[in-house]
C-alpha cells in the first residue's frame, strides 16, 4: 500500500513526491527542493521514517523538478529514471535557471531509461509509466492502477494543463495525450500534480477549461 507525502519546493512552488510504503520503501519524484532548508525537509521526512529511497524518478526535466536532483543523487546514491526525450532537459536546466534567475548546481551523472508501459515496483506496489509528452519531449506519469492514483507532473493540473511554450513543448499534442492516455483512466483516479492542489480524472473532465467538450 503506497502513501503519497508532497512538498512545495522552491520559488516556482513545485511539487516533489516522496511515495512509499509499509515496507519502507521509497521513490523520489522531481526533487525540486531548492534552498538548503528545503534539502532538509526532504531528508528529515525521509530519516524521520526511515524511509529506504529505491528510486529518484523525474516526470520531466524542466529546472524546477530538478533542482535537488544532485541532492538526492548525492545523498542516497540514486541514478535519475527520466524518459530518453528528456536527456537534454536534463543537460540544459541549469542553463535555462539562469535565465530564471535561479542558479542551480545540475545534476552531470549517467541515467537510466524509462519508457511507456515500464513498470516500478516498490515491493509489492507497481507504478506504471505512461509517456505523455506535449508539455516537454520525454514527459511521463507515474500510474498506480491498484490505488487509483496518478503522479501527472506538468501534463494535467487540477482546472490547467500544462504550458507548451517551451522547447519541445506542442499544444495538440498535449491534449491528445491527456485524452487519451489520462482521460481513459477511471474517473476516481487520483490525480497528483507538478503544481498545485490534487484533483481527480472525473473533475477535469467536466470542469477543466481546456478540456470540456462543448
Ligand atoms: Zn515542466
Ligand atoms: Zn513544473
Amino acid at each position: 500500500m503506497l502513501e503519497v507525502k508532497k512538498f512545495v519546493f522552491s520559488p516556482v512552488e513545485e511539487n516533489t513526491y516522496v511515495v512509499y510504503n509499509e515496507s519502507l520503501d521509497c521513490c523520489i519524484i522531481d526533487p525540486g527542493c531548492y534552498f538548503s532548508n528545503e534539502r532538509n525537509e526532504l531528508k528529515d521526512f525521509i530519516d524521520g521514517l526511515s524511509l529506504q529511497p529505491k528510486y529518484l524518478l523525474n516526470t520531466h526535466c524542466h529546472l524546477d523538478h530538478v533542482f535537488g536532483e544532485k541532492f538526492v543523487h548525492e545523498t542516497y546514491n540514486l541514478i535519475p529514471y527520466i524518459h530518453k526525450n528528456e536527456k537534454e532537459m536534463l543537460e540544459l536546466a541549469p542553463l535555462a535557471a539562469i535565465r530564471w534567475n535561479l542558479p542551480f548546481d545540475g545534476y552531470k551523472g549517467e541515467v537510466n531509461y524509462l519508457t511507456e508501459g515500464d513498470a516500478v515496483r516498490l515491493g509489492d506496489d507497481t507504478l506504471k509509466v505512461i509517456y505523455a509528452p506535449g508539455h516537454s519531449p520525454g514527459h511521463i506519469c507515474f500510474y498506480c492502477e491498484a490505488q487509483k492514483f496518478i503522479l501527472s507532473g506538468d501534463v494535467l493540473f487540477r482546472q490547467s494543463i500544462g504550458r507548451t511554450d517551451l522547447p519541445g513543448g506542442d499544444f495538440e499534442t498535449l491534449i491528445t495525450n491527456i485524452r487519451e492516455k489520462l482521460f481513459v483512466l477511471p474517473n476516481d483516479v487520483k490525480v497528483y500534480s507538478g503544481h498545485g492542489l490534487e484533483t481527480t480524472i472525473g473533475f477535469e473532465k467536466k470542469n477543466n477549461p481546456f478540456l470540456v467538450e462543448v
